[in-house]
């Protein structure tokens, strides 16, 4: 029997599970080697657990994400979770420094029918991860291949030097250095092959926090920069700014301005 592939939904916008899909000849030959039983954004039939892979694409952000996030637990032997939103919080994590309550009366006519938790949380910290996958959205090569880790039954690795790695390795000239551009780079790691610098753009974060990042240095780079408290710190709350190194320096320059 064909090991039996599961793709979750929780709060995210679809385009992570969608490098499943954008994987096209790959995705036929995969299929071939696993059964996707539960994957609602690419087939209506949608079967029971037990799974033996689970990929989950979202964060926790109502009190049904949190029972349910348990139930797909129990019922998958090996738990991945797919981009930014379900291993960081996402961007919608920005209600984490927010009031959900006046975001709840602003934007919706019937505020009473929606039951939101007050924060935006990654899916480990509900249950055990056994393998994350960064990204805004995830790169399709690093989600095939760490398919293919599990296939074969090696341990996935993925890089997690920073993009500056990747931009010396492409030729890319720097955009901080040559364009006085913030560029979260020196903190952020690889897997995009360094995009927004290879088109004179400074980097956003979108694939979290690289191994090697000094933290320290690069608020100073900011600061010489002149981006500075609250700019400073809504550089790093964006798309993965709840994941703890990022959120506790971006709380501490806030805290220091005020
Ligand atoms: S990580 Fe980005 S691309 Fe993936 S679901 Fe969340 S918002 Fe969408
Ligand atoms: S350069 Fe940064 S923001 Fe741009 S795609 Fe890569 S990791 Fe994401």
């Amino acid at each position: 029997m064909k090991p039996r592939v599961a793709v979750f939904k929780f709060a995210s916008c679809d385009g992570c599970q969608l490098q499943f899909l954008n994987a096209e000849d790959e995705l036929l030959k995969l299929a071939t080697e696993v059964d996707f039983v539960y994957f609602p954004e690419a087939r209506t039939r949608s079967l029971s657990g037990p799974y033996d892979i689970a990929f989950v694409e979202g964060s926790i952000t109502t009190p049904d994400d949190a029972r349910r996030i348990v139930q797909v637990r129990e019922a998958s032997h090996y738990l991945v979770t797919i981009g930014a939103c379900a291993t960081a919080g996402g961007i919608q994590a920005l209600r984490n420094w927010a009031d959900i309550e006046q975001y709840r009366r602003l934007v919706y006519p019937s505020p009473e029918f929606v039951s939101a938790l007050s924060t935006s949380t990654p899916v480990s910290e509900h249950v055990r991860v056994d393998f994350e996958i960064w990204g805004c959205p995830v790169d399709k090569g690093q989600l095939l291949g760490v398919v293919r880790s599990w296939l074969s039954r090696a341990k996935p690795v993925l890089p997690a030097f920073s993009v500056c790695m990747e931009c010396k390795r492409r030729g890319n000239v720097c955009v901080v250095v040559a364009r006085g551009e913030p560029c979260l780079g020196p903190v952020t790691r690889t897997g995009c092959g360094a995009l927004c610098p290879s088109f004179n753009r400074g980097c956003y974060g979108c694939f979290g926090p690289a191994d090697d990042q000094n933290l320290k240095s690069f608020t100073d780079l900011l600061a010489a920069q002149g981006v500075t408290g609250e700019d400073a710190a809504r550089r790093l709350r964006g798309i993965n700014g709840y994941v703890r190194p990022w959120r506790e320096t971006a709380d501490a320059i806030a805290a220091a301005k005020k």
